[in-house]
């Protein structure tokens, strides 16, 4: 065998003793939460789309209105000829939601957070992220060079250790002649990808101001599900007392595909020359901002309100079944299980009763701290819930 597969096989071969092999699963027809995936149907707890606009009608016919206007494809980058009116009508929606001056477009919410860190920071700069900052924002900080400094998991004493430390290297460096200033950038997300729980954002946020550090958030899980910054789950769209940068993706509550940031004008303009993971990429298709577009008017409607109240009352319900295991605070509730081997096990005997829910390990989470992640939908129904509990509950795991 060539060298380059032999060599990728014996890699592989590692991942599969250690029991973290993965692989995709075919989904062969998506209806809401029914899924047919690998030729059996299944009740889904695996997706994101927590208002179950994904597979809503409105959604696709928005978007086959735009395809056959725009065509298939942006057939170009935003800069060179690709930045069609949707581009520019889903961006004043988004900011017009999150209540900000301006937001801009990316092809996903990792496009955004890859191309916006480096944007921002440099080598001479420093980068404090929580622990648990997603994939995405991790690569992007790296990317940009910038010292990176890392708190524990929503530790507010360690955030202020890190970012008191920071503080002193600006001032050393500020000693120097005609050297820019060094830039701080915290990192962290609204809610938590994989613990569901929320970041003290007011806090940070509060910290950050006299500091001068800048803030950039990742609102992907919590856009759509929680109207502000998660510390409430209600009332309008909510502001941060510091220079903030928030990011998130069309790709969850929104249904569709695509990502962006909102912050001020002057951001935006700045990230159109800048981010190049929008300056180097073909612009989003059409279609999907079209689909992105219509749910935002579905979130923000009395329906939208009402799809959230339904999701929100099954997060309660299942946070009293699983009240033993330190209960759920978001849709996305984490059953912890430790061993990666034991989490692939009662995933696959969920999967034979006919449920999904994902095991999620190491690389995703830190190692022995495997899990179920169940993530509700507004389109579960109270049946569905009570067939998850009785599932998890003949694991052991309730
Ligand atoms: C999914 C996710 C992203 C990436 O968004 P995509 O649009 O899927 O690329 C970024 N951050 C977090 C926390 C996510 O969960």
């Amino acid at each position: 065998m060539a060298s380059l597969d032999q060599t990728l096989m014996e890699r592989l071969d590692r991942l599969r003793d250690q029991g973290l092999l993965r692989r995709v699963r075919p989904v062969s027809s998506v209806s809401k939460t029914r899924l047919v995936a690998d030729g059996s149907p299944v009740l889904s707890f695996a997706s994101n789309d927590y208002l179950g606009l994904a597979s809503d009608p409105r959604l696709a016919e928005s978007a086959m209105v735009a395809m056959k206007k725009f065509g298939a494809g942006a057939s170009a980058s935003r800069l060179i000829s690709g930045s069609v009116a949707i581009h520019q009508d889903l961006e004043s929606a988004l900011a017009d939601y999150k209540g900000t001056e301006a937001a801009l477009v990316f092809s996903s919410g990792h496009a955004a957070a890859v191309g916006a860190i480096p944007a921002l920071v440099g080598s001479r700069d420093i980068v404090i992220l929580d622990h648990l900052a997603h994939a995405c924002l991790i690569d992007g900080a790296r990317l940009s060079g910038a010292r990176l400094r890392v708190f524990a998991h929503n530790d507010l004493h360690q955030f202020r250790q890190r970012l008191a430390w920071a503080c002193a290297e600006r001032e050393k460096a500020a000693a120097a002649p005609d050297q820019e200033k060094v830039r701080i950038l915290v990192v962290t997300e609204s809610l938590f990808s994989m613990d569901g729980d929320f970041a003290p954002l007011r806090e940070i946020a509060e910290d950050c101001a006299p500091a001068g550090a800048w803030l950039f958030v990742d609102e992907a899980h919590s856009t759509g599900v929680c109207d502000s910054f998660g510390e409430e789950q209600s009332g309008p769209p909510g502001k941060l007392p510091c220079d903030a940068i928030r990011m998130g993706t069309l790709g969850k509550a929104l249904g569709s595909v695509g990502g962006f940031i909102a912050g001020s004008k002057v951001l935006a303009d700045y990230l159109v020359n800048h981010a190049r993971s929008m300056l180097f990429s073909t612009a989003p298709a059409p279609s999907a901002s079209a689909a992105a577009l219509r749910a935002l008017q579905i979130v923000q409607s009395s329906e939208g309100q009402m799809l959230r109240r339904n999701l929100w009352s099954m997060v309660g319900k299942v946070s009293s079944a699983l009240s033993g295991r330190g209960g759920a605070s978001s849709p996305i509730i984490p059953v912890a299980v430790g061993e990666e081997g034991r989490a692939m096990d009662a995933a696959s005997r969920l999967w034979e009763s006919g449920i999904w829910v994902p095991a999620i390990r190491y690389p995703t989470v830190p190692r022995g701290k495997a899990r179920l992640r169940v993530s509700l939908s507004a389109a579960h129904e109270g049946a569905d819930l009570d067939k998850l509990i009785e599932g998890l509950r003949l694991q052991g795991l309730t």
